[in-house]
């Protein structure tokens, strides 16, 4: 592409104006073609390591597993277990890769930020019963945000899931929902492994993760963050982190209110 820009007029006229905006989306298209071959190869890379998995396990059974029922057990296990995670890695590409599009349907559905918020936490404290959740909600009332609920919904998850993750020795989190005039902001804070300052804004590209093996292990694939940042962004919020190694991390979800809330529907004491 480089060899087709056109040599930037030194007059301030509409035909250099033109070759500026031309030579611009050129580099645009560029950057777009970097990417997508930078994607391609990262999933590649991630691919490989199952199918590499699953071959090895057949090898071995087609040599003298057949006949071992103990071996034969193993590898199938194995091999399901990978098979699962290619899957689990396939769709969250398919997440992204929507997620990425231009003309996503960033939804304009009237979403309860804050009772999606509860409903996600009341979740985790069910399935994580080794976990010491703590809610600090100061909202009494419907939190309106004008997104998809299942957009919402799958970043809290991202969020808490990696929480819950990430935290070997001590197995508490927070989850703090609060508002100003403005914005709505769901916190999510654990107090486990932590983030380096070199790994704090690496963490949201794809496929990164502090440590590979680690998160694999926790069938991670370094893709949740890129896609929860995403969403987030495409509703015009903001996710950020802070984070102190071996002290915990805090995620921050910023999002704009919608104008249309609903203050008068006090919620019911029970659902708080
Ligand atoms: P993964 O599937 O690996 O969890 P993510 O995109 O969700 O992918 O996160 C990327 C990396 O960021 C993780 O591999 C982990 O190293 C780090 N990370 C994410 N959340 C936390 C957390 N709460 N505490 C510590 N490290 C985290």
């Amino acid at each position: 592409l480089a060899t087709v820009r056109v040599p930037v007029l030194k007059q301030h006229d509409e035909l250099s104006e033109l070759s500026l905006l031309f030579n611009d989306m050129l580099d645009r298209m560029q950057r777009y073609i970097e990417q997508q071959q930078q994607f391609v190869e990262d999933v590649s890379h991630e691919l490989r390591t199952p199918v590499a998995i699953i071959q090895g396990h057949l090898d071995l059974l087609n040599r003298w597993g057949k006949d071992d029922p103990e071996v034969l057990a193993e590898s199938i296990a194995a091999s399901l277990q990978e098979i699962k995670r290619m899957k689990s890695l396939v769709q969250e590409m398919l997440d992204l890769s929507r997620a990425e599009q231009v003309e996503i349907q960033f939804g304009q559905e009237k979403t309860d930020a804050r009772e999606v918020g509860l409903q996600v936490f009341n979740n985790f404290q069910m399935i994580h019963p080794e976990f010491s959740f703590v809610l600090d909600n100061d909202l009494k009332h419907k939190t309106i945000v004008k997104m998809y609920r299942n957009h919402l919904e799958q970043v809290l998850i991202i969020l808490m899931d990696n929480a819950v993750k990430y935290s070997q020795e001590r197995k508490e989190v927070h989850m703090t929902i609060s508002k100003n005039s403005r914005y709505v902001e769901i916190v999510v804070q654990d107090f486990g492994e932590g983030i380096s300052q070199d790994n704090l804004d690496k963490v949201f590209n794809r496929f990164y993760r502090v440590d590979k093996a680690r998160s694999r292990d926790k069938g991670g694939n370094g893709l949740g963050l890129s896609i929860a940042r995403r969403l987030i962004e495409g509703y015009h919020g903001k996710l950020s982190v802070e984070s102190v190694i071996g002290q915990g991390s805090v995620f921050r979800i910023s999002l704009p209110l919608s104008s249309e809330q609903e203050e008068s529907q006090t919620i019911k004491d029970t659902e708080k």
